[in-house]
Parts: C-alpha cells; sequence; structure tokens
C-alpha cells in the first residue's frame, strides 16, 4: 500500500517505529501492520509497557545502570561481589555481560565514551562518580569493559591514569573483538573469553 494511503493513525505507527534504530520504514510498516491486525490486547500491551518505561526507569544512583528503585537489580542483589567494579560505557553493554552470566560484581556506567571529535570530555562522562566510588567503596579491582575502537581505548588508557594513583588494581578485558567490535553485539562465546581473559592496564 502506497505510503500516502496509510490512515492518520497508521502513518503516526510507522512513522515512530522506523525512528527505532535497525528499523527502515519498510520493517516499521511490516510491525504497524502487526500491531494491527494482532488482538487488542497485544498492542496495548505494548502501549502501556512504553508507558511504564519512561514513567519508571531511572538510573541507579550507585552504578547508572536502569533501575525502577534508587538501586538497580545488580547492586540491590545480595552476593554479588563488592570490591570489584566492571566499567560500562552504556546500559547495554552492562545487559549483554549480564546476559553471559558469567560476571558476579558491581558495575559502573561511564554514558559514553572519551570523544575529543564528538566533543565528550571527561567532565561529560560519570568519571567522577567512578573515582569517588572507588575511594569509598573499598574497591580492590576495576575492570574497565569498553569497546575496541579509538574512543573506547583512549577512555581506557585515561581511566587507568587516574585510578591507578587510588592503589586499585586495574584491568581490561582481553578482546577476541575485533578493532571497532562492539560489546553489545558480540556473540556470547566471544564476550565470555574477553570477561574471563583480563589483562592488566
Ligand atoms: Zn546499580
Amino acid at each position: 500500500m502506497p505510503k500516502n494511503a496509510y490512515p492518520a493513525a497508521l502513518k503516526r505507527v510507522v512513522a515512530a517505529l522506523s525512528k527505532l534504530p535497525g528499523v527502515g520504514e519498510k520493517t516499521a510498516a511490516r510491525l504497524a501492520m502487526h500491531l494491527l491486525r494482532a488482538p487488542e490486547g497485544e498492542a496495548l500491551e505494548l502501549g502501556n509497557a512504553l508507558m511504564e518505561l519512561k514513567e519508571k526507569i531511572q538510573l541507579c544512583r550507585r552504578c547508572f545502570a536502569f533501575a525502577d528503585q534508587e538501586s538497580c537489580p545488580i547492586c540491590a542483589e545480595a552476593g554479588r561481589r563488592q570490591g570489584q567494579i566492571m566499567v560500562v560505557a552504556e546500559p547495554g553493554d552492562l545487559l549483554a555481560i549480564e546476559k553471559v552470566g558469567w560476571y558476579q560484581g558491581l558495575y559502573h556506567v561511564l554514558g559514553g565514551l572519551l570523544s575529543p571529535i564528538e566533543g565528550v570530555g571527561p567532565d561529560d562522562l560519570r568519571l567522577m562518580e567512578l573515582l569517588d566510588r572507588v575511594m569509598k567503596e573499598e574497591v580492590q579491582e576495576v575492570i574497565l569493559a569498553l569497546n575496541p575502537s579509538l574512543e573506547g581505548e583512549s577512555t581506557t588508557t585515561y581511566l587507568a591514569q587516574e585510578l591507578k594513583p587510588l592503589g586499585v588494581k586495574v584491568s581490561r578485558i582481553a578482546y577476541g573483538l575485533p578493532m571497532g567490535g562492539d560489546i553489545k553485539y558480540a556473540d556470547q562465546q566471544t564476550l565470555k573469553e574477553a570477561l574471563s581473559h583480563r589483562v592488566a592496564t
């Protein structure tokens, strides 16, 4: 059906869906058609889930992961190894690492990577918060798990420099990932290898 034949309500859904990463207009139209044909409850559930996402999800006060209370599920979980912090760039990286199910410590979400080209400096990331945690939480080890990219490398170098004077062990995950690869999209086996073979910085 040509796009101009869409009723306004359908056009609105297609337009909204095609803004999602990896979703072109064709896929957006297919998803919209699916929702239109699906039982009413299914479409409403999606709508409600999206509303709740924006209303209820906040960032953990301690590690800045997604949370629906003051603490994220990981910080709230008894039995996570205290004193060990894995530093990731984004919440999506944390979710990918958690899916592997191997790591038992805590996290710190930086909120991005240093990038002079895009104007992202140390003050734009949650660096001070990390240094603060290392000093206050009796942290013994910080594991840097940043993407193998130019930005990831320079952020790793910068963080190692800032962290070492605090007397904490700093390591980075070993990469089977190619340069330019992304933790979020790495397969689980590769990620598990990278997590379990850490190298000193
Ligand atoms: Zn947390």
